[in-house]
Order: structure tokens, then sequence, then C-alpha cells
């Protein structure tokens, strides 16, 4: 097996445990004969997976008895397009926090339906940092606040949820759901495309609490489009493998430890890199170091050549996908759950050796 040291942002890589037990059940399910892929997902062997995976999240996110949880499609975009297309009335204002590209799509679909208030924006300073408590000026009153827990692109992350008085907290959570416990109270809705650290692409999950639920506009948004529609049943054809994959990724992270483990464990791994990115100046961290992201590291070398030069011999110790999101250019390591404390080490030792030849 030549399994690669695999940096990617998303789709990202998975637990090797993950994809040896669906390897092993790939063409025989639990003994059905079939595979998950061909069996109606209206059968009990599929409604038990179904209800495991929403188990499993509950248990892991601590959610109790007050949300609901669905698999649905689209992608996390079609997220920015659902949550105001529910909550946000044309005469009403919803606050979004703006830290980034994936925060500004989130803001050109909620224009489209009401009132757009920015709370804070650090788009004037190239997006290298989220906002402290004390910098964010919420206006009256407003439906939700809108925020991007983890930057993809940038290597921004909130190191806490911020703070709103009380006024519920709409999140896209795509790339650090499961990557650290959160403080479900503070949330209205949880949204997250699977594909960086939950399983593969294809599945959405959302996490709604519901009493925020309950205000959702269910007379003017075509039924499928309605939370309300995916609460009762599973109301159309699940992308049924894709839930399966979540399932298996859900087992292996209760079965490390959970959240707490898995926030040691990211922390351990960011502070190796990031260590060796402040220990002199040949590599620059790009965003400020209150704010960086323990999912996705981002920095810079003292030229683009030598970025050049930095990807392609990282290649030829098997270091794959490091290349900076292109909106942004430079060097990012995304480093979710399933990514190994190896991987990062092997990095760390290519950096230091790449310095040494090239500082
Ligand atoms: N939000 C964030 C934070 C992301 O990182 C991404 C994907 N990179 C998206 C939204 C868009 O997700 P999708 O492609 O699933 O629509």
């Amino acid at each position: 097996m030549n399994r690669v040291h695999n940096f990617s942002a998303g789709p990202a890589t998975l637990p090797l445990e993950v994809l040896e037990k669906a390897q092993k059940e790939f063409t025989e399910y639990q003994g059905m004969g079939r595979s998950v892929m061909e069996i109606s997902h209206r059968s009990p062997q599929y409604e038990a997976i179904d209800e495991q995976a929403k188990a499993r999240l509950t248990e892991l996110l601590d959610l109790g008895d007050d949300f609901e949880i669905m698999f649905l499609q689209g992608g996390a975009s079609s997220q920015f397009m659902m949550t105001p297309f529910n909550f946000l009335g044309q005469d009403q204002t919803a606050d979004y926090i703006d830290t980034g590209r994936w925060s500004n799509k989130a803001i050109k679909e909620a224009k489209i339906f009401g009132n757009v208030h920015r709370p804070f924006s650090s788009a004037d300073s190239g997006y290298d940092r989220v906002p402290t408590n004390d910098e964010l000026e919420l206006s009256d009153n407003p439906e939700y606040v809108h925020f991007t827990s983890n930057n993809t692109v940038a290597g921004t992350q909130f190191p806490s949820e911020p703070e709103t008085g009380g006024i519920p907290l709409v999140c896209d959570a795509s790339s650090d759901l499961l990557s650290r416990p959160i403080d479900a109270s503070k949330y209205g809705l949880i949204y997250a495309g699977a594909q960086k650290n939950v399983g593969p692409a294809g599945v959405t999950i959302v996490i709604i609490r519901k009493d925020f639920l309950a205000k959702a506009d269910t007379e003017n948004v075509p039924t499928i489009l309605q939370y309300q529609t995916h609460t009762e049943k599973i109301f159309n054809t699940p992308p049924t493998f894709n839930v399966y994959m979540v399932n298996l990724v859900l087992e292996w992270v209760q079965e490390k430890g959970g959240l707490p483990y898995f926030k040691q464990f990211n922390e351990k791994k960011a502070a190796l890199l990031y260590d060796e990115i402040d220990s002199d100046d040949f590599y620059r961290g790009a965003v400020e170091k209150d704010s960086r992201s323990l999912m996705n590291a981002t920095f810079r070398l003292p030229s683009e050549e030598l970025e050049e030069k930095f990807l392609s011999e990282a290649k030829e110790h098997d270091l794959m996908t490091l290349k900076g999101h292109r909106s942004v250019g430079g060097i990012r390591a995304s480093m979710y759950n399933a990514c190994p404390r190896e991987s990062v080490e092997t990095l760390v030792n290519f950096m230091k050796d790449f310095r040494k030849n090239n500082g």
C-alpha cells in the first residue's frame, strides 16, 4: 500500500480504518447479498444507518433532544441559499460576520432574500483574522448571526463561538465540524459539507435547534427547500452510500475518544507545524496568530519561485496537495481529524531540510 501524506483541503483524506471497513462491506452489506448502494432508502437496514449516524452526531456534539439532524444534498453552497430562504424575510435583517471567501458567498445569497448587516469584516486586511467579541457591531435584534467557524481559504478559525447576547448562531462549519467540542446551546443551525472532516463529498449535514426551526417560513418556500420537510421522515432518496460512509467516520471518531480527543490531537498537530513556521522568518504565517486555524495552516516562503520549488520537492516526498487556494497563493496544509500526526511530522522535517538548503 502506498498512501501519500494527503494535505488536501477537501475532499480530504479519510481514516484508513474507515476505507478498509467500507472495502470489506463494499459488495455485500450485512449478509444481504447486496451492497449498501443497492438497497432501498426505506429498508430497515438503511434506516438503521440513518438513525445511527444521527444518534452518533447527537452524542458527539452533545445536542440532547433539542435538535433535528438532516442529511441533504447540494453542499454547503446550497445552505447559503436555504438558510435565508427559510429564516430571512424581505423586511428582516440577519447579521453575517465577513471573514472570507465562503462568508462572502453566504452573504451574496442572503441578500437575495432580505437585509444583511456585517457586524465585522476583515476584507480590508486580506481576511487575515477573525474578530474578537468586542469588535462585533451587531444590528438591533437580527434574525440570526451567521459565521464561518473555520475559513478554509485564508486559514483562520474562531477560537470559540462569537458572543451574540442570545441571538441564535447560524454556522458554516464545513471545515471544522467534529474537530473540537462546541457549545450547542448557542446555535440555531449548523451546516457542513461532509468532505473535509466527516466523510466523502455528496452529503451535507444540517443540524437545527427545534425552537429555531419553528420560526422557519413554511408557506413561501418550495417543499424540498423547507427544513421542516426533512424532519419527519426521509423525504426523498438521500445519498445513501455517503451517509453510510459518514456513519463509519462517526463510529471512528467515537472510538478514538470523541471531540475532546480530537481537540487535543488537532492542537498538537497544528502546534508542530506553527512552531516550525515561527522558528525564524523563512516561513511566514499568512494570518494573525490569534486567528490561526487548527485545520488549515497557511504560510508563505520568501518568494513565489521558492514556493513553486517547495511544492514540487514536497511531492517527491509524497507530501501532496499543499498548494494554497488559487485566490490567495502560498502554501496551505490541511490537517483535519483524519490527517495522521506522522504526516505533519514528515512535513515539518521536510520544511526543516528545505529551509537549510534554500534559506
Ligand atoms: N464553506 C466552507 C467553509 C468551505 O470550505 C467550502 C468548500 N471548500 C464551502 C463552504 C462550499 O462547500 P460545497 O462545495 O460543499 O458547496
